[in-house]
């Protein structure tokens, strides 16, 4: 069964707390970033991990020393997963990979991006990446929806580690597409809480996940 991680890129911690008790019913991860966490400081993650399990989309990418302090912190206030970039290379990544083993917490490693600009560098570097994640034990990787293609290659090459992928909705990719190219999970944010019911859309999409999942594809 395919999850649901909603992408909280709000900058209000009333209105964070608030979309995180009506939708949590619907998801599996609460994923919080720079713009939460900045504007509203790091104890978010303890406030939203009371009621979800926190992913912390920090996109970690400096050199070992400073990605274990980064992760260390992260992983004290609240996080259970976090997410950091591969294209540093091995010591970086693993500098992460051995913090969340002190926490029995997860790494997610992005392989790909889904915006426009990401197309002069990923799609070369992506396979590489995913290599790295899985001989150092990463949990997962992180790859968007709009390019179900490189989705559907990454998750053919990265096999049983979880894919969780963004760039639905509002980046162009579709929950169908995603779920037939094989991610596990559907990270989604402005489609959930820029409507102005997000505990409906938040139920609307998860449904439409269920019915994805139930859907015959044979390359599955
Ligand atoms: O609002 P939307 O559903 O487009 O949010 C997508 C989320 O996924 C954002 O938080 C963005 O930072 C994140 N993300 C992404 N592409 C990646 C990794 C993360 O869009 N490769």
């Amino acid at each position: 069964m395919s999850g649901l991680i909603l992408a909280l890129d709000v900058i209000d911690k009333k209105r964070a707390l608030k979309i995180v008790e009506e939708t949590k019913a619907s998801l599996d991860y609460v994923k919080v970033g720079y713009p939460l966490i900045l504007s509203t400081g790091i104890n978010i993650m303890e406030k939203i991990s009371e009621l979800m399990p926190v992913i912390a989309d920090l996109k970690v990418a400096d050199i070992p020393d400073i990605n274990e302090l980064i992760c260390r912190e992260t992983f004290r206030n609240g996080a259970k997963g976090i997410i950091c970039h591969g294209f540093t290379g091995r010591d970086s990544l693993k500098a992460c990979i051995d913090v969340s083993r002190e926490f029995d917490g997860d790494i997610y490693v992005v392989a790909d991006m889904s915006h426009p600009g990401a197309s002069a560098f990923f799609p070369d570097i992506s396979v590489k990446i995913c290599d790295i994640a899985m001989e150092l034990g990463a949990e997962g990787i992180v790859s968007p929806a709009n390019r179900p293609e490189r989705l559907r290659k990454i998750k053919k090459r990265i096999k049983k580690l979880k894919l969780l992928s963004p760039g639905i909705g509002v980046q162009g990719g579709s929950i169908r597409d995603a779920i037939f190219a094989g991610a596990d999970y559907l990270i989604i944010g402005r489609s959930i809480y820029m409507d102005k019911n997000p505990k409906t859309a938040a139920e609307r999409i998860k449904k439409a996940i269920e019915e994805a999942d139930d859907e015959e594809f044979p390359d599955r």
